[in-house]
């Protein structure tokens, strides 16, 4: 009997991505294929394959992979993070008006604030999180409507459906950057958006060890213009990280699951800490956004909160042990940044203080650790103060 791998959940697809498909050797795990060129039969005609910038066998073994949990037509991977929203730029014409919203990744900023006035964009920022904003922005028409929700680091919630309405209305292809959660806590495309883009980097491959991005589109038409780019643009994803990426990938269900809750566990013991004068997880009942992505989430909220702590930030960072001081999100080892300094310090102040980013804002990236070895560094950082 042949599986019926639509009704296939979620982990179950990932932890059988590419499993038993080697037809050379018959390896459990297909292997890294490394070939930068492929045989032809006749010169006329390519085969499946034929050139490694264009395609490759791992490569397209990740693609299909996320693009199956994410439930698109297909996906198109990147030697980055930035270059796949770079990528979906491509769709867009000369003079396009594109109205992204104002608390999104600070590198996303610096790309849209050097590619408007390169390619004439008119680049529009607003609050995704206020639907009348949105609207007013939108009002007069967009080509693109570029969302992330939650956002990086306020943890904001966008109302992926309503918005992507809007968009729509609006005559904009809708994209939202998913990194902070993956596939494996929000589907945007099965919530109405057209592109789902995120960097792999983080969780999906979730140990921090490869650098790379993935598009993910809802229909086949938008899949083949972004690989015609990808081919012509030559940024596509080595053999090398997609491998690791895909392993990374098989363990994505269990790990944004655990994290998650470690992190809700966390949130809540700092909520109610003398030292935390204000904390951001949408995971707690009363985060602004709380009911929004309880709806249009797995019932899982992320790896990622921010804090102000009171009294200097540099002293709770200094009193961290496990919680060690680097960029990135999503890995199985605990982070603490501080965004203005680090992840954001692209932005101008003043974007940063209209994203509400304040130069005392910390960001937790929550990891695999035991919770409470996890919450012994932060109380004992937080009685430092
Ligand atoms: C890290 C990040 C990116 C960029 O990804 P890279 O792989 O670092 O290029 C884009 N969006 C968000 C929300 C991120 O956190």
């Amino acid at each position: 009997m042949s599986r019926d791998r639509t009704r296939e959940g979620l982990a179950t697809r990932a932890a059988r991505a590419g499993i038993n498909a080697d037809p050379g050797h018959g390896g459990i795990v297909a292997p890294i294929n490394v070939a930068a060129t492929y045989v032809r039969e006749d010169p006329g005609v390519p085969g499946r394959f034929d050139y490694a910038r264009t395609d490759a066998p791992t490569r397209a073994l990740l693609a299909e992979a996320v693009a199956g949990l994410e439930g698109g037509a297909g996906a198109c991977l990147t030697a980055s993070g930035m270059a796949a929203i770079d990528l979906v730029l491509n769709l867009l014409p000369p003079g396009a008006r594109v109205v992204a919203a104002h608390d999104c990744y600070g590198g996303t900023q610096r790309l849209f604030n050097a590619r408007g006035p390169q390619r004439g964009f008119e680049i529009v920022y607003a609050d995704a999180t206020d639907l009348a904003a949105l609207e007013t922005a939108l009002a007069p028409g967009a080509a693109l409507l570029f969302l992330e929700t939650p956002s990086n680091p306020r943890l904001r919630i966008t109302d992926i459906e309503a918005a992507s309405a809007l968009g729509h209305a609006a005559g904009a292809l809708v994209a939202v950057d998913n990194t902070v959660l993956s596939p494996a806590i929000q589907r945007p495309l099965e919530l109405g958006a057209d592109i789902s883009v995120s960097s792999l980097t983080k969780i999906i491959n979730g140990h921090s060890d490869m650098v790379g991005g993935v598009v993910c589109v809802r229909e086949a038409a938008l899949q083949e213009n972004l690989a015609w780019w990808l081919n012509a643009s030559g940024t596509g994803l080595g053999p090398f990280d997609a491998f690791l990426a895909t392993r990374g990938l098989r363990t994505l269900p269990l790990r944004a699951k655990a994290q998650s809750e470690a992190a809700l566990e966390l949130a809540g013991r700092l909520a109610r800490h003398a030292g935390v004068i204000r904390i951001d997880y949408p995971g707690l009942a009363d985060h602004p956004g709380h009911g929004l992505a309880a709806r249009q989430q797995a019932g899982l909220f992320g790896p990622l909160l921010s804090l102000e702590v009171k009294g200097d930030p540099r002293a709770f960072l200094e009193g961290l042990e496990l919680f060690t001081l680097a960029q990135s999100l999503g890995g199985a080892e605990s982070l603490v940044s501080v965004p203005a300094l680090m992840t954001h310090a692209a932005m101008t102040p003043e974007a940063r203080a209209h994203a509400g980013i304040s130069d005392s804002l910390v960001r937790l990236s929550v990891g695999l650790e035991d919770v409470d070895d996890l919450w012994r560094d932060l109380e004992t950082a937080l009685t430092r103060l």
